[in-house]
């Protein structure tokens, strides 16, 4: 069902009468499944629209919309499609109890892989879904193949259904389609043969896979499906040297990397990160692909924008992975401002001492951190760790920590961000 949730003043809908609740029926006889329908088909200029408003009426609409001007509407979120498989070293299984509903929802939905960038396994894809992705050219998509040889994907979807991924990838590929590939690399199971089998032929589809991730496998205390080695450092550094030996290739034969190692990965093999132009145009940063060398090239660029902080005592709380990274970053802002920077390192209360990213730390880690520190100026935590709703994972608000801890918090994403304007605020 397409239902509009909200509707912008003076646009085209509102004009035309319809309001919140009113649901969408098909454009131009075509029947609207979800909001890609929507999208998708109301990219026409003449439109006849079928509705049914919230009282019952039906209506249609037969429009000329002007080119380029939007219908003004917003939908309701769509149904989530349901992930099909029970991967061992899924982070929701290995969630805590007692968190926010939400939270335990297992999507692996193609549709946000293409409009947000959600990773999907495409192993719930039906025919029906095939047709669309074609007919609508949803590309690029972000697929989780984590491995291609049939019998290991099986394995590590825990899913004996699971479809051919290279059937299904080069269908895609045909229809022109691109894809940015992660893998999740569980030692013992897809870390050595299959690895190597599964890029050679990911490599094989030539520019339909735009980029390939390998992510470490991470557990919290939680994680009880997994049997599987744990991730540690001489993995981690076999992983990289495979890593560097397709980017040497990739470089030669497409002047371009192609494949990436994980932040999390290069922390695991205590190897130095890359800078950013390793990166490219970072195609897989919001799957911690070169996050760090980002910030620093943030933290960089933004030096001359920060106002004199002398005598300021600042505290930074981060996750236990990031803490090694952080003083080099805090000297420069250090040298720049003339406050002091005092790095907190927080141990993950919530999923266990195995999660050291910064941006699942909860709001009592918060607390914890800093509920004792009468001293600090000021405060900067992960922004990542708070939602659009204001809440901490632990359903702690940001509005009522930052009222129990004795100095102002401020969510950060690279410093820059809160200390460019705390010149300003101090005079204030
Ligand atoms: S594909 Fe695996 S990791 Fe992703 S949600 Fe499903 S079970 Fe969890």
């Amino acid at each position: 069902m397409v239902r509009v949730s909200r509707l912008s003043a003076g646009g085209i809908a509102a004009e035309l009468g319809i309001v919140p609740g009113t649901e969408l029926l098909s454009v131009n006889g075509r029947p609207l499944a979800d909001f890609l329908d929507w999208e998708f088909l109301t990219a026409d200029e003449n439109l006849l629209i079928e509705a049914r408003l919230p009282g019952g009426d039906l209506v249609e609409y037969d429009i000329e919309r002007p080119e380029g001007e939007s219908m003004g509407l917003e939908l309701e979120p769509p149904a989530i499609r349901r992930c099909a498989n029970r991967c061992e070293f899924c982070f929701i299984e290995g969630l805590p109890q007692g968190l926010r509903k939400p939270l335990y929802v297992r999507d692996d939905d193609y549709r946000l892989s293409f409009a947000y960038g959600n990773f999907a396994t495409l192993s719930n894809l039906k025919e029906r879904d095939f047709e669309r992705i074609l007919e609508y050219r949803l590309s690029p998509l972000y697929v989780s193949v984590h491995a291609t040889t049939w019998e290991a994907r099986k394995k590590l979807l825990n899913n004996p259904r699971v479809p051919d991924i290279l059937q299904q990838l080069t269908r895609l590929a045909d229809g022109g389609i691109q894809i940015h590939a992660q893998l999740f690399v569980v030692p013992g199971l897809n870390d050595g043969e299959v690895l190597e089998q599964s890029l050679a032929d990911l490599w094989s589809f030539g520019d339909a896979v735009l980029s390939v991730a390998l992510v470490p496998v991470g557990t919290t205390q939680f994680s009880h499906l997994y049997t599987g080695e744990p991730m540690n450092e001489e993995n981690a550094r076999r992983i990289l040297a495979r890593v560097d030996a397709w980017e040497e290739r990739a470089l030669r034969e497409r002047g371009e990397r192609w494949v990436y190692g994980s932040d999390e990965l290069y922390l695991l093999a205590r190897r130095e990160l890359p800078e950013a132009a390793h990166y490219g145009d970072f195609p897989q940063i919001e799957n911690g692909v070169g996050a760090v060398a980002s910030l620093r090239e943030r933290v960089r660029a933004g030096l001359d924008r920060l106002p004199r902080l002398d005598g300021k005592r600042i505290g930074v709380v981060t996750g236990v992975s990031m803490a090694g990274l952080m003083p080099s970053l805090l000297e420069q802002l250090q040298r720049r401002t003339g406050a002091q920077f005092d790095l907190i390192p927080t141990v993950n209360s919530l999923f266990g001492p195995t999660v050291t990213t910064a941006g699942l730390l909860v709001g009592a880690d918060i607390r914890r951190a800093l509920g004792s520190r009468g001293d600090l100026d000021i405060a900067l935590i992960p922004a990542e760790t708070i939602n659009d709703a204001g809440l901490f994972l632990d359903d702690e608000p940001f509005v009522t920590l930052r009222e129990a801890l004795p100095m102002p918090v401020y969510p950060s994403y690279d410093f820059i961000d809160v200390l460019a304007s705390e010149g300003q605020r101090a005079a204030a």
